[in-house]
Protein backbone atom coordinates (compact mmCIF):
# COMPACT_ATOMS: atom_id res chain seq x y z
CA UNK A 1 0.00 0.00 0.00
CA UNK A 2 1.86 2.77 -1.40
CA UNK A 3 1.31 6.36 0.65
CA UNK A 4 0.53 8.94 -1.77
CA UNK A 5 2.04 11.93 0.59
CA UNK A 6 5.76 12.62 -0.67
CA UNK A 7 8.29 12.80 1.56
CA UNK A 8 8.59 16.33 2.83
CA UNK A 9 4.98 16.09 3.61
CA UNK A 10 5.30 12.72 5.46
CA UNK A 11 9.13 14.39 7.19
CA UNK A 12 6.25 17.26 8.04
CA UNK A 13 3.64 15.10 9.26
CA UNK A 14 5.53 13.25 11.96
CA UNK A 15 7.42 16.72 13.19
CA UNK A 16 4.37 17.88 13.88
CA UNK A 17 2.93 14.94 15.57
CA UNK A 18 6.86 13.82 17.76
CA UNK A 19 8.15 17.68 17.96
CA UNK A 20 11.08 19.04 16.67
CA UNK A 21 13.71 16.83 18.40
CA UNK A 22 15.51 12.78 17.72
CA UNK A 23 13.54 10.47 19.16
CA UNK A 24 16.71 8.26 20.24
CA UNK A 25 19.33 11.25 21.06
CA UNK A 26 16.94 14.59 21.58
CA UNK A 27 18.69 16.76 20.14
CA UNK A 28 16.75 19.64 18.75
CA UNK A 29 16.34 19.53 14.75
CA UNK A 30 18.74 22.74 13.94
CA UNK A 31 21.74 23.57 11.94
CA UNK A 32 23.62 20.68 11.28
CA UNK A 33 20.80 18.09 12.86
CA UNK A 34 19.22 17.19 10.26
CA UNK A 35 15.56 15.76 10.81
CA UNK A 36 14.62 12.57 8.95
CA UNK A 37 12.12 9.88 8.93
CA UNK A 38 13.21 6.33 10.59
CA UNK A 39 11.31 3.30 10.37
CA UNK A 40 10.84 1.43 13.82
CA UNK A 41 9.90 -2.11 11.91
CA UNK A 42 12.78 -1.61 9.51
CA UNK A 43 11.31 -2.26 5.99
CA UNK A 44 13.97 -5.00 5.58
CA UNK A 45 11.81 -6.64 8.45
CA UNK A 46 8.78 -6.06 6.22
CA UNK A 47 7.87 -2.78 8.12
CA UNK A 48 5.28 -0.78 6.03
CA UNK A 49 6.32 3.13 4.87
CA UNK A 50 3.14 4.09 7.27
CA UNK A 51 3.02 6.97 9.70
CA UNK A 52 2.57 4.91 12.86
CA UNK A 53 6.08 3.40 11.33
CA UNK A 54 8.15 6.49 11.24
CA UNK A 55 9.87 8.40 13.57
CA UNK A 56 11.37 11.27 13.62
CA UNK A 57 15.42 11.07 13.79
CA UNK A 58 18.00 12.98 13.33
CA UNK A 59 20.37 11.75 10.15
CA UNK A 60 23.23 10.76 12.44
CA UNK A 61 20.62 8.28 14.21
CA UNK A 62 19.06 7.25 11.40
CA UNK A 63 21.97 6.04 10.03
CA UNK A 64 23.74 4.55 12.41
CA UNK A 65 20.75 2.68 13.63
CA UNK A 66 20.27 1.46 10.73
CA UNK A 67 18.47 -2.27 10.82
CA UNK A 68 18.71 -2.77 14.47
CA UNK A 69 15.15 -3.20 16.30
CA UNK A 70 13.42 -0.39 18.87
CA UNK A 71 14.65 -2.01 21.36
CA UNK A 72 18.05 -2.70 20.70
CA UNK A 73 18.91 0.56 19.54
CA UNK A 74 16.97 2.20 22.85
CA UNK A 75 19.18 0.13 24.70
CA UNK A 76 22.24 1.08 22.82
CA UNK A 77 21.16 4.80 23.58
CA UNK A 78 20.67 4.18 26.91
CA UNK A 79 24.71 2.93 26.74
CA UNK A 80 25.22 6.23 25.17
CA UNK A 81 23.84 8.16 28.05
CA UNK A 82 21.20 9.61 25.84
CA UNK A 83 17.92 9.67 27.12
CA UNK A 84 15.71 8.20 23.90
CA UNK A 85 11.89 8.77 24.22
CA UNK A 86 10.99 5.43 25.15
CA UNK A 87 7.33 6.17 25.88
CA UNK A 88 6.96 8.16 22.04
CA UNK A 89 8.60 4.91 20.51
CA UNK A 90 6.14 2.70 22.67
CA UNK A 91 3.26 4.36 21.50
CA UNK A 92 4.16 4.23 18.03
CA UNK A 93 4.81 0.68 18.11
CA UNK A 94 1.39 0.26 20.14
CA UNK A 95 -0.73 2.51 17.71
CA UNK A 96 1.22 0.64 14.37
CA UNK A 97 0.00 -2.80 16.00
CA UNK A 98 -3.70 -1.33 16.17
CA UNK A 99 -3.19 0.39 12.00
CA UNK A 100 -2.02 -3.43 11.05
CA UNK A 101 -5.11 -4.84 12.71
CA UNK A 102 -7.47 -2.06 10.98
CA UNK A 103 -5.92 -2.26 7.97
CA UNK A 104 -4.52 -6.40 7.60
CA UNK A 105 -2.00 -7.48 5.54
CA UNK A 106 1.77 -6.77 6.98
CA UNK A 107 2.49 -10.97 7.95
CA UNK A 108 6.13 -10.15 7.86
CA UNK A 109 5.73 -7.16 10.24
CA UNK A 110 3.72 -8.75 13.01
CA UNK A 111 5.41 -11.29 14.92
CA UNK A 112 8.43 -8.73 14.87
CA UNK A 113 6.28 -6.24 16.06
CA UNK A 114 4.75 -8.11 18.94
CA UNK A 115 8.11 -9.05 20.36
CA UNK A 116 9.27 -5.51 19.75
CA UNK A 117 6.35 -4.50 22.36
CA UNK A 118 6.71 -7.57 24.89
CA UNK A 119 9.93 -6.31 25.15
CA UNK A 120 9.71 -2.45 25.67
CA UNK A 121 6.54 -3.32 27.64
CA UNK A 122 8.19 -5.75 30.30
CA UNK A 123 10.06 -4.35 32.90
CA UNK A 124 10.83 -7.55 34.94
CA UNK A 125 14.16 -7.69 33.38
CA UNK A 126 15.36 -4.07 35.22
CA UNK A 127 14.45 -0.88 36.38
CA UNK A 128 11.90 1.11 33.86
CA UNK A 129 13.80 4.35 34.39
CA UNK A 130 17.31 2.56 34.20
CA UNK A 131 20.48 3.17 35.36
CA UNK A 132 21.44 7.09 34.27
CA UNK A 133 24.82 7.46 33.83
CA UNK A 134 25.87 11.30 32.94
CA UNK A 135 28.82 12.09 30.62
ZN1 LIG B 1 19.59 11.51 16.98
Amino acid sequence: MPDARDRPTRLADVLLRDGDDCTWCRRPFTGQVTPTTDHLVPKLKGGPSWQENEVASCRRCNRERGHTSPADWLAECDRRGWQPDRARVTDLLESLSRAIADRGGQRRARPYLAAQLRRLTNTTGGCPSGPFESG
